[in-house]
């Protein structure tokens, strides 16, 4: 049997997550898919989107109020001669050119008239008669967005991996895509493992507990972009437990939560070794989570047949899995650490880094110095002011600490007092 521990060591917070990153590189999406405009909210682009025209398409006014020449208002108050109105969207046809001392009324999102250059706004004017009077001066170009001046028309709008959230969709929509080619969600198969581990609606014996994992982790799965795929759970038997882990190659990526601690019955990594997995690394730094497992295992097992309508791209030679620690609040945050990179990979996103915020710390933190903390915190105040405080909680097993938490503050290794006050990073989760 293969000892993986002795090849990969327990690494710093940082360097684990690096080896993800560098891994995340790696894989691609299977396949494409079409999707209409209105239900490609969250999915990820697979095509690049060009601008069918120029944006604007004519240059634009931003102001209700008059189209002038500037130099119309050297002298003020300016009166000018309005010789009509432009509304939003006016029939084609003749337009009119403003000639010096002259004035166009003119609404928001109007097409500028040649020959104007400006727009004066409507509380610095007055209408008397067919004059309108101006107080103030404009410059060349005032309260007009010029035509192709947000893009070009065949200029790159949208890239592919870009997550389409609603200012992606409403680009698309104002270059005319109703469908979009998006990538083919990734399969992700959640295996729990544990003896004492029974299904939510299974009757219970007294020290039995109930699968919350495979939930949490389906529920990150699918806002990941992943599409989770719930195996039974394996007992702490090496046997089924290989076959479940053989079934679960079956999708893009294995995630697996439970028995990957130093446990007689933790036998995960055992398993996986003599399915001759490599790994890269088996415990991380960082608490809750510590015995985190991350590596690939060589691929004999086919992807499954593709559905029709669908372009798919070649097999690949490993399956990536993560061994999860079973306590509930470690599986869900090494999920976020390390996981959702990867699925975010594999469904074709591009990459994007970890960046943690700031609040300032409502009471001191003391704590043994030595590993990365990410502790479930309550984030309050409002607006510019915010504040940070930890939970109290039982440790990471304790899902209602969790669930009361609305974020995590992160503690690097060499801090053993943080006072209150103190700026403090925080992840959002
Ligand atoms: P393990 O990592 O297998 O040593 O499990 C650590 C702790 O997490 C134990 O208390 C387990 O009972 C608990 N645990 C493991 N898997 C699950 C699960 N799927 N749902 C809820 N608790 C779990
Ligand atoms: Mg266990």
């Amino acid at each position: 049997m293969a000892a993986p521990s002795s090849q990969s060591p327990l690494l710093s917070f940082e360097d684990a997550r690096r080896v993800v990153e560098e891994h995340a590189a790696l894989v691609a999406p299977s396949a494409n898919e079409t999707v209409d405009l209105l239900h490609s909210a969250g999915r990820i682009l697979a095509e690049p989107l060009a601008a069918d025209r120029d944006i604007p398409p004519f240059p634009r006014s931003t102001r209700d109020g008059y189209a002038v020449r500037a130099t119309d208002l050297a002298k003020l108050p300016a009166k000018l001669t309005v010789i009509g109105e432009i509304k939003a969207g006016p029939p084609p046809g003749k337009v009119l050119t403003l000639n010096r001392g002259e004035a166009f009324s003119i609404m928001t999102g109007a097409p500028i008239p040649p020959g104007a250059d400006a727009v004066v706004m409507i509380e610095y004017t007055s209408l008397q008669n067919d004059c309108v009077e101006i107080t103030k001066t404009v410059a060349p170009g005032e309260n007009i967005v010029a035509q192709g001046a947000e893009a070009k028309r065949g200029s790159l709008v949208l890239d592919r991996g870009m997550r389409l959230n609603e200012a992606a969709i409403a680009l698309a929509a104002s270059v005319g895509k109703s469908r979009l080619q998006v990538f083919v969600r990734p399969r992700v198969a959640v295996l729990t493992t544990g003896d004492e581990i029974v299904d939510v609606d299974a009757e219970i014996g007294p020290t039995q507990i109930r699968n919350s994992n495979s939930y949490s982790l389906a529920a990150q799965v699918q806002e990941a972009g992943g599409e989770p795929v719930l195996l039974p759970v394996a007992p702490d038997e090496s046997r089924r437990l290989r076959e479940l882990i053989e079934q679960g190659l079956q999708a893009d990526l294995l995630l697996m939560t439970g028995g990957v601690s130093m446990g007689r019955y933790d036998l995960v990594e055992q398993v996986l070794a003599e399915m001759q997995a490599e790994f890269f690394f088996t415990g991380a730094k960082i608490q809750p989570g510590r015995p985190v497992v991350f590596g690939r295992i060589p691929c004999s097992c086919g992807a499954g047949a593709p559905a029709p309508a669908r372009e798919v791209f070649a097999p690949v030679p490993h399956k990536y899995f993560f061994g999860l620690p079973g306590n509930p609040v470690s599986t869900m945050v090494t999920f976020e650490l390390f996981a959702r990179p990867v699925i975010e990979a594999l469904s074709g996103m591009s990459p994007r880094p970890l960046v943690f915020l700031h609040a300032r710390l409502k009471s001191e933190i003391r704590i043994k110095p030595g590993l990365k903390r990410f502790l479930p915190a309550i984030l309050s105040g409002q607006y510019e002011d915010s504040q940070v405080e930890l939970v109290s909680w039982q440790g990471s097993g304790d899902i209602a600490a969790r669930s009361r938490s609305n974020c995590l503050v992160v503690i690097p290794p060499d801090r053993e007092h943080i006072l209150a006050g103190e700026w403090i990073a925080v992840m959002l989760r």
